[in-house]
């Protein structure tokens, strides 16, 4: 029996990894839960997995989960620094980090520092501090066990390989917006950006998957998994997103996994590893898909997938500010205060005007984080 804390249970991912691990009643236990503000979900979700304890992110609505709660033995806790609590835990094997941004990075190093093995979906983390977090690993020798669907499919075309990659592939499905110009990109709203044609998935992820700033977070986050240089690194254009990612071997071998899109399926590998489990998901069906296709991205009208290979390269603090800029100019698309074309704007202009850290410590990444969230606010208020 594998322990397991949901960190934002109530999300696309924390709801999904609930649905697995109901399926799984011999093999996983929820023991812990947490969300942001969803009340009611998280109650629900108590009520049925019956976790040692539960966090509601939003200390204005302790009261309300407390008393929900209150006719059993659920420990119930509030604010972002009692997820740096929970994940200490005896019992705990895993944790799961499905919540999203910035606000993944703390409780993720408790949890490592606690020696639990990280089912990482949250990408942010390792996008703001991946040579931190893969050290940390290391030195306390925990695996982080990806959930992305593309680095599951990565790190499953892995098993049993002991030589070099030469480089890997990306799959990305081009988002709602595959094909369309900048003129058309200057008039289109959160709605039309908020369908995405393959995945149903949170908000801010769906945004980035549309500006394809997802697959430059993607980028970033596979240099920390599987330790490689940026030159190894590509993005290949796949709009049916049935070939979740492609690994290329230094005999020019290629080995690829594919499978419906279905993040249930990387999140029961995560949990489950280095074990396979049975499942009923709907299986690939290849009359379904007569032809699989490939084009390249489109980076000149597509700015943030650009800016996310620059950040990488820059290295140091880079990665930090544009992962805060984008979460900053994500949340005000979605309040209609800027286009979304603005969006890619600020960002680069957060990168060159940022103060530039080489060899940042924890302490430089929030002092970043801060710093670009001020800047970027502003730029979006002039605008
Ligand atoms: P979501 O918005 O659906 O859910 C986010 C969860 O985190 C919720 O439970 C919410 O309550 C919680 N949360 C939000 N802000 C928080 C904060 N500041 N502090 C603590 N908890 C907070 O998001 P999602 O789509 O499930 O994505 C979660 C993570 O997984 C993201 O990093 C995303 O990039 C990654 N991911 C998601 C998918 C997907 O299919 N949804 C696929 C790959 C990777
Ligand atoms: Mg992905």
């Amino acid at each position: 029996m594998k322990n397991i804390a949901i960190l934002g249970s109530t999300g696309s991912i924390g709801t999904q990894a609930l649905e697995v691990i109901a399926a799984n009643p011999t093999l996983f236990c929820a023991k812990v839960l947490t969300a942001q503000s969803n009340v009611e979900l998280l109650v629900q979700q108590a009520l049925i997995f019956n976790p040692s304890v539960v966090v509601i992110g939003d200390e204005r609505k302790y009261q309300e989960l407390k008393k929900a709660l209150e006719n059993t033995t659920i420990e119930v806790k509030a604010g972002a620094e009692a997820l740096c609590e929970v994940v200490l835990l005896p019992e705990l094997e895993i944790v799961l980090t499905a919540l999203v941004g910035f606000a993944g990075l703390k409780p993720t190093i408790a949890a490592i520092k606690a020696g639990k093995h990280i089912a990482l979906a949250n990408k942010e983390t390792l996008v703001v501090a991946g040579e931190l977090i893969t050290n940390l690993a290391k030195q306390h020798n925990i695996s982080i066990l990806p959930v992305d669907s593309e680095h599951s499919a990565i790190f499953q075309c892995l098993i049993g390989e002991l030589d070099a990659i030469e480089k890997i592939y990306l799959t990305a499905s081009g988002g709602p917006f595959r094909g369309k110009n900048i003129e058309f990109l200057s008039e289109v709203t959160k709605h039309q950006a908020l369908k995405h044609p393959n995945w149903v998935m949170g908000a801010k992820i769906t945004i980035d998957s549309a500006s394809l700033m997802n697959k430059g977070l993607e980028v970033i986050e596979a240099k920390w998994l599987f330790n490689l240089d940026v030159e190894q690194i590509d993005v290949i254009v796949h709009p049916q997103s049935i070939v979740h990612s492609i690994v290329q071997f230094q005999d020019g071998s290629m080995k690829a996994q594919m499978g419906l899109p279905d993040m249930k399926l990387p999140i029961q590998y995560a949990l489950a590893y280095p074990n396979r489990l049975k499942n009923d998901f709907k299986r690939f069906d290849f009359l379904d898909y007569p032809s699989l296709t490939f084009e390249q991205a489109d980076t000149k009208t597509f700015r943030n997938l650009a800016l996310a290979f620059e950040a990488l390269k820059k290295a140091g603090n880079m990665p930090c500010i544009v992962n805060a800029a984008n979460e900053v100019v994500v949340a005000e698309f979605l309040k209609e205060q800027i286009g979304f074309l603005q969006m890619s704007e600020v960002i680069e202009t957060c990168m060159a005007k940022l103060d530039f850290i080489k060899n940042p410590s924890l302490e430089d990444y929030f002092e970043s984080d801060k710093q670009t969230r001020i800047f970027a606010k502003e730029l979006v208020t002039n605008i």
